[in-house]
């Protein structure tokens, strides 16, 4: 079948897909997937999985997301010098329109391949189409290792930190303002654990040769009771990211060892919301292969994928997509046409490798 990356990639922006939002995406890519032939299509909802006839001693997963985040005056692709700009051109219709390509080819791999294409990436994890399509028809997540298309730059980007948010009850006890000794100020406590971990020197961990910083930000703080009220309760909220040699539990027993010293018994501190990230990978033989066939130098990946959603039921897998990471959900998102051609030609490479 001829194919056209760059008008494949062009005609997707130009098709409003935010998340919750993908019906059309999905028809989009539904009537191109069932003009190919050979391949077994599902639809879920909004999610799409393409497989390939099977017998092949392994199987590859490839995997994106049809959704966007909100435009910003962007929704028209454009092209210039080379580049098609438009929402979710980096993230990841560039990517989608790799997957498209390699779907007509799929039965000439030397592999075989599971196309997954899915909804509501960016937005909460509990709305993910993956979860969708794991519960009506778990095989199609059933593979060797997958390959996650969002913008890497073509480049191997390797697992991902997890992260978590962890909330601080700081207590006190009220009093007049007048007579602030008769109470204890829970706002002026927090005041020493906010300082705590604006201060603290986190680890650097470097899993596979890859540096994995990693980040605590308070992210909110929340008290008061009234303008001559002592207040009797602070409450700040923290994100964590961390290297992917920690699950969670781990992850929060190092945010409490930070501040324990600082806490009282009525203080208290939750996990509100933790995910493990996701350990590189680069030894496994297709990683390796991209790896080779990009040329480039391979980075950890900041922040959280859905890569951890595979390592979590025990399939490697890997960032590796066009597009560069940095202008995605920003306004004047673009992704470069030989980016496309490139990464297309890079993963059928490592696919016959
Ligand atoms: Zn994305």
């Amino acid at each position: 079948m001829e194919f056209d990356l760059a008008s494949l990639c062009q005609e997707m922006v130009a098709i409003p897909s935010v998340s919750h939002d993908e019906e059309k995406m999905a028809d989009f890519v539904e009537s191109h997937l069932s003009r190919i032939s050979g391949l077994e299509l599902i639809r879920i909802g909004n999610n799409l999985i393409a497989k390939s006839a099977g017998g092949r001693p392994k199987k590859v997963l490839l995997v994106g997301h049809l959704d966007t985040v909100p435009p910003d005056g962007n929704e028209i692709p454009q092209v210039k010098q080379g580049r098609i700009h438009g929402l979710g051109s980096a993230d990841m219709k560039g990517g989608l329109a790799v997957m498209l390509g390699l779907a007509s080819i799929a039965n000439s791999l030397s592999v075989d391949t599971n196309f997954v294409f899915y909804s509501c990436e960016e937005v909460s994890s509990k709305y993910s189409g993956l979860l969708e399509i794991e519960r009506m028809s778990p095989d199609s997540l059933n593979g060797d290792v997958a390959v996650l298309m969002e913008p890497t730059g073509g480049r191997v980007e390797a697992g991902c930190q997890g992260t978590m948010r962890v909330k601080i009850q700081v207590r006190g006890q009220r009093a007049h303002t007048a007579r602030p000794w008769m109470g204890v100020n829970a706002i002026h406590r927090s005041g020493a654990i906010i300082t705590r971990l604006a201060g603290v020197a986190l680890e650097n961990s470097v899993i596979d040769g890859l540096q994995y910083q990693e980040s605590l930000q308070v992210v909110k703080v929340e008290g008061g009771v009234a303008n001559n009220v002592v207040p009797d309760l602070a409450t700040i909220t923290l994100n964590y990211r961390f290297a992917p040699n920690k699950d969670v539990d781990r992850a929060f027993a190092y945010v409490n060892s930070l501040v324990a010293d600082l806490l009282k018994p009525t203080d208290v501190i939750e996990l509100e919301e933790g995910v493990s990230g996701a350990v590189p990978n680069l030894n496994e033989p297709l990683i390796s292969s991209l790896l080779a066939a990009s040329r480039a130098v391979p980075r950890a990946k900041l922040g959280w994928t859905d890569v951890a959603f595979f390592s979590a039921r025990g399939i490697p897998a890997t960032n590796f997509g066009p597009g560069d990471p940095l202008v995605a959900h920003t306004k004047d998102e673009f992704v470069e046409v030989s980016e496309i051609k490139a990464v297309f030609d890079s993963v059928r490479l490592a696919l016959n490798g």
